[in-house]
């Protein structure tokens, strides 16, 4: 049997460190504040946002929330980035996805300034990532950075394969590997023979957005599998893109759903927002 990586104890020990570096930070009259855009009424969006808030009154980051009326034009919304990047108080802006079919998320990515850029989404950022610089990296794949760091798993020389190309997730996952020494394969709704190219991971990482996805015959035996997917079953409670039941029995290690990647994205945002004020 796997052993389960517990992101929700590990996202809890980062939050506590962190809250003695908020701490010291307001010793120095710096009060770190995290700016949150939400346009519209997503009811997903609410309840990460919510996460979000209550992260950051644990750890005594300031919160302000901009709700934004649905009909807001791409002009309003930029205004109010700028306004934000010009407030010396807020140290993090975060806009959350989605917004309305007629807004221009990636302008509006771009328009958050790289220094405020919490979510690591702005091109200069992702820039930095490819480059290997340091840079504010997409919360997710940082989180999965961060777990796999703790539970002192090799990344170097080992085949990771990442299903899923998104911006937020499968891109920036793939380049946190490749920084970390591993050979690297991106997979996706085209590729081929995708169970080929699974069968040969060292670490497994489901980014799809579809649940029970990934099946045990899709996994190496003692393979690490990270499973980043939010999904509702039949029975409407949440679960990943892996069959947890099947793979439990092959993996070395695996991630639950939820408490696994989940809790740690919220960590590695106020992680970032903390590097933000400093
Ligand atoms: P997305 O829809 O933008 O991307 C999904 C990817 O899956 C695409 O690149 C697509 O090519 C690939 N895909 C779809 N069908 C496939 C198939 N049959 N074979 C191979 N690849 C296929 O989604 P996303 O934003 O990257 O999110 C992915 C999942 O992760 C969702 O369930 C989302 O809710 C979840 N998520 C979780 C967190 C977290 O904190 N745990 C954060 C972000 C997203």
């Amino acid at each position: 049997m796997a052993v389960i990586l517990n992101g929700k104890e590990v996202a809890k020990k980062t939050r506590e460190n962190l809250k003695s570096k908020v701490e010291e930070l307001k010793k120095k009259n710096i009060f770190p504040k995290l700016a949150v855009i939400m346009v519209g009424d997503d009811g997903a969006s609410k309840i990460y946002v919510r996460n979000k808030s209550k992260a950051c009154e644990e750890l005594g980051i300031e919160y302000e929330e901009f709700l934004l009326d649905e009909n807001t034009t791409q002009q309003q919304l930029l205004q109010l980035i700028n306004e934000l990047n010009e407030r010396k108080d807020v140290h993090g802006i975060l806009l959350q996805s989605p917004v309305p079919k007629h807004l221009d998320i990636n302008e509006a990515f771009r328009t958050i300034s790289p220094e405020k850029d919490v979510d690591g989404f702005n091109p200069v950022n992702v820039g930095k990532l490819v480059l290997g610089q340091d840079t504010f990296i997409s919360c997710t794949p940082f989180g999965v950075m961060k777990l796999l760091e703790e539970y002192n798993i090799e990344t170097e020389g080992k085949n990771a394969v990442v299903i899923g190309r998104s911006n937020i997730v499968g891109k920036p996952m793939l380049q946190c590997l490749l920084n970390k020494h591993a050979t690297v394969t991106i997979c996706h709704s085209k590729t081929e023979n995708l169970k080929e190219i699974t069968k040969k991971a060292d670490i497994l990482v489901a980014a799809i957005g579809k649940a029970k996805f990934v099946t045990k015959d899709m996994v190496k035996p003692g393979a690490v599998v990270i499973d980043v997917g939010i999904n509702r079953n039949e029975q409407g409670k949440v679960c990943g893109d892996v069959d947890f039941n099947e793979v439990e029995g092959v993996a070395s290690y695996i991630t639950p759903v939820p408490g696994g990647v989940g809790p740690m994205t919220v960590a590695m945002l106020m992680e970032n927002i903390v590097k933000a004020a400093k």
